[in-house]
């Protein structure tokens, strides 16, 4: 393993997606950094369904090819049943260009790949080192104590610390205390690894591919993945509500109350998914997580950024994870170039760090809770007034948000963001619009109750005859912000310097 500095001018901690990615953005900058990871990669990982915006990401450092051309399993789009007495919704990656697929990866592969490519851009990345405390002065953090396999120890002093750890949220839970973990997702999932299923095929789409299938279960209680990987087996797993689970494992009778039988007997309820499973078998031990939608009060402070789940985790039915884990070590990785670069106070970059990944997160929040709603009312079908036709017009409406384009593509205009926000609150948070804010703390996970009243897709669509309709239907109902506003600082000034060339970089695809 690498020699560890007594000073790294940035160090990242964790070598997942977040942290591969912000210290590759900024070494390639030209900035000295070290990476301490707490594994020796490879390292087991769960979230294998990648959005399309990952693309863009990966490019801008040049790491699209090397995943393109790894053998993943190609992804050209996502099915989605929320409803057992509708047919599914299906979010078509690549009807505009077959450039815009994504991957279902094995995490495993796809995390060591970022981070040998990390190591090739010139991070200092070292493995099997904890962190184990980090010292503060003030409110500003300026060394880690690490911990290495081996058993050497040591303190490493830095200018800037990203913390990307994961769940496992260092400077969120030990030092700010500032996780709050979301009562309306408290959920568990558990899941395993089956052999020779059979694989979707979309209406339409002629051959058997490799797009994912999310399922409401039919008993209100939560949902199901089923996501086929290269390696010949597809990951299945099941998410439900805490109380729900518990429940179930009591009232489970007979010898076998083991997490496989609870999860079995679960799987039952997504009739789509059995249908998918055809006479697949499972291939491995069932794992299981808990507790895990939350968000901080803080994404960012002096030479401080969170990133990825560090700093905040939405429930995974839109797969949103690795995207927001990209965007925010992009955020994190600008913000702090441009404060080393002294194109704008380290308040102002800290503050446009913290907008960013609560920007972001806020927009996955609402879409994800907007399907709990229809998720915990089979029977009442959010879209059951509206015909098929409608109902993809009304799936369409969420594309920017749901293939990560909100945050990467190029062709995306702020105005199209704000009418995809303005339908999404429309349709899916509390009717009193004006109460919504685009940062998670004003529009925190509580602002919007699993009971408030929704103004429906339906009514949406019966108010509107036309595309062009609906969004004047919505348009009225928003009072609208300018991003400079939305974003708590003056975003054009720190865009005028790094994050710009970075914006462009990304958006362009040209690096300046
Ligand atoms: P991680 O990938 O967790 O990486 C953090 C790293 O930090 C780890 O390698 C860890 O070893 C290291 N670390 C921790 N503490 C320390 C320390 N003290 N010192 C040094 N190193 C440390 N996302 C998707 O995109 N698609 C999906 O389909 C999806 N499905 C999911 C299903 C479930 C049930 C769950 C729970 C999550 C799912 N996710 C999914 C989310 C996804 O797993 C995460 O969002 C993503 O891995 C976040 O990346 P990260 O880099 O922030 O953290």
């Amino acid at each position: 393993s690498n020699t560890i500095p007594s000073k790294s001018r940035i160090l990242v901690i964790g070598g997942g997606p977040g942290g591969s990615y912000a210290a590759t953005v900024l070494a390639r900058e030209g900035f000295p950094v070290t990476l301490f990871e707490r594994d020796v990669f490879p390292r087991y990982h769960i979230g294998e369904s990648l959005l399309p915006s990952c693309r863009p990401f990966l490019k801008f450092i040049d790491a699209e090819e090397k995943i393109k051309n790894y053998g993943f399993a190609d992804k050209p789009g996502g099915a989605v049943k929320l409803n057992q007495h509708k047919r599914e919704g299906y979010t078509n990656f690549i009807a505009d260009s077959p450039d815009n697929g994504s991957w279902n990866v094995v995490r495993s592969e796809f995390d060591e790949l970022l981070l040998r490519h990390a190591a090739e851009c010139g991070v200092n990345v070292c493995e099997g080192v904890k962190v184990k405390n980090i010292k503060f002065n003030d409110d500003t953090p300026v060394a880690a104590e690490w911990e290495a396999k081996d058993g050497a120890e040591g303190t490493m002093d830095f200018d800037y610390v990203v913390d990307a750890s994961g769940r496992h949220g260092l400077i969120s839970t030990r030092y700010l205390r500032n996780r709050h973990f979301n009562s309306s997702l408290r959920n568990v999932a558990c899941w395993g690894y089956w052999k020779n299923t059979s694989k979707y095929a979309p209406e339409g789409f002629p051959d058997r591919n490799n797009a994912p299938w999310f399922e409401a279960m039919t008993d209100e209680t939560g949902w199901c993945w089923f996501i086929p990987l290269h390696n010949g087996t597809t990951s299945v797993g099941v998410v439900m509500t805490e109380v729900a689970s518990i429940s179930k494992k009591k009232a489970m009778n007979g010898d076998d109350t083991s997490l496989k039988a609870h999860y079995l007997a679960e799987l039952q309820r997504a009739p789509g998914l059995i249908k998918l499973l055809g006479d697949g078998e499972l291939a491995s031990e069932i794992k299981s997580a808990g507790d895990y939608s939350y968000s901080a009060t803080a994404y960012a402070g002096p030479n401080y950024r969170l990133v990825g789940d560090a700093a905040a985790f939405i429930d995974p039915f839109f797969s949103s994870g690795v995207h927001l884990a990209l965007t925010g070590a992009l955020s994190a990785a600008s913000s702090i170039a441009a404060s080393i670069r002294k194109q704008c106070t380290e308040k102002e970059a800290a503050n446009f760090h913290d907008a960013k990944v609560g920007t972001s997160y806020t927009r996955f929040l609402l879409v994800v809770l907007g399907v709990y709603k229809q998720i915990k009312a089979q029977e009442s079908p959010v879209f059951s007034d509206i015909n098929e036709d409608n109902f993809d017009r009304a799936f369409n409406f969420l594309r920017p948000i749901i293939q990560g384009a909100a945050d990467a593509d190029p062709k995306m205009t702020e105005q199209e963001l704000q009418d995809t926000m303005d339908f999404c609150q429309n349709v899916f948070a509390p009717t009193d619009v004006t109460t919504v804010e685009h940062t998670s703390k004003k529009f925190g996970a509580e602002a919007i109750s699993p009971d408030a009243p929704i103004m429906s897709v339906a009514n949406v669509m019966k108010l509107a005859g036309s595309d062009e309709d609906a969004k004047n239907v919505m348009l009225k109902v928003n009072a609208r912000k300018p991003l400079a506003e939305m974003y708590g600082c003056n975003s054009t000034e720190i865009m005028g310097g790094f994050y710009m060339r970075m914006e462009q970089g990304l958006l362009g695809l040209v690096r300046a």
